[in-house]
């Protein structure tokens, strides 16, 4: 899917007479603000219920950094929290130890979860793994993402846990999955191309969810805009260093001159997924023997990452 804006803004929505905010380029259809609400909230029933994501008495446990994605994320599943109503949310905050970024964006997770009246945890990298992300990366930024992701991952599984979690939510987006798609074909990682999270095992791994996967960067901007919700956050200082960054920009590229490009590639995936499992050859989720924390060998990555003279 891909969504312009701007010259597009004084034509009328192709479902009533207001105007337009956005163009569904794919559709070629233009969008005034309740129609693209209605089209987004739309997109996260369809993806929760096909995938069958969500069960009577879950409890989600939502990844909220209070970024775009993860405000998007909790406002939409509170909007949507009717239609599931055995379902109740928890918000889980990491803070990596970011100096000059992780502030102001942990101010604007507590303000929503406040808003909304969601329970809210803070966890950070400091009481779990010793040290802030800063600290834990002196002489090797190149390497920020990589580390900040492993970590994270785990702390949200920890914060989970604590709130007696039945599933993670998180808000990966269209752009986001796509982007992974991709770094993990240009990495040749075929157990994490193949590897499904969103399925856990009972008493073992929380299963991990996407209801926003099929929604653009672009058109989670726009929602957030036209609900009053959208905040000009700082962005991390590590950003730049990530091959995500390069990713990035080609398929932001690829997707505006052929629209539908992001979709076709997370369709791929699905069908390498497909063909791996009925060959058996699907990544699978172990427990690391030093932890006993969810890894696809026999040492997870948080124990090559904070304890390497033990690998
Ligand atoms: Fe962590 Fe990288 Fe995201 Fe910064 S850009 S918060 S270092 S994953």
């Amino acid at each position: 899917m891909a969504v312009t804006r701007g010259s597009q803004a004084a034509r009328q929505c192709s479902f009533c007479c207001e105007p337009a905010v956005t163009l569904h380029r794919q559709l070629e259809q233009y969008l005034c603000s309740n129609h693209l609400v209605r089209h987004i909230q739309d997109s996260v029933i369809r993806t929760i219920e096909q995938n069958h994501l969500l069960t009577t008495g879950d409890r989600v446990a939502v990844a909220l950094s209070g970024g775009k994605d993860s405000t998007a994320l909790l406002l939409l599943l509170h909007q949507l929290r009717t239609r599931y109503p055995g379902v109740t949310l928890h918000a889980i905050t990491i803070d990596e130890g970011i100096v000059g970024y992780r502030e102001e964006t942990i101010d604007a997770a507590k303000a929503l979860a406040r808003e909304l009246g969601i329970g809210h945890s803070l966890i950070g990298f400091s009481d779990l793994f010793g040290d802030d992300l800063d600290t834990l990366l002196a002489g090797r930024a190149r390497e920020a993402c990589t580390v900040c992701g492993v970590l994270r991952r785990r702390a949200l599984v920890i914060g989970a846990r604590q709130v007696d979690a039945t599933v993670i939510a998180t808000g990966h987006n269209l752009d986001d999955e796509a982007q992974s798609v991709l770094m993990n074909v240009l990495r040749g990682d075929l157990p994490r191309l193949t590897l499904d999270t969103t399925t856990g095992s009972p008493g073992c791994f929380i299963p991990r969810i996407k209801p926003l996967s099929a929604i653009s960067e672009k058109e989670i901007a726009i929602f957030l805009f036209v609900q009053g919700y959208f905040r000009d956050l700082p962005e991390c200082p590590y950003a730049g260093h990530a091959l995500r960054s390069e990713v990035r920009s080609v398929l932001s590229s690829l997707e505006y001159r052929y629209p539908g490009t992001m979709e076709r590639l997370i369709k791929s995936r699905k069908d390498i997924r497909r063909i791996s499992q009925s060959s058996g050859r699907t990544g699978r989720l172990q427990i690391c023997q030093e932890c006993g924390g969810p890894c696809s060998s026999e040492l997870c990555q948080v124990c090559r990452l904070i304890r390497p003279s033990e690998t």
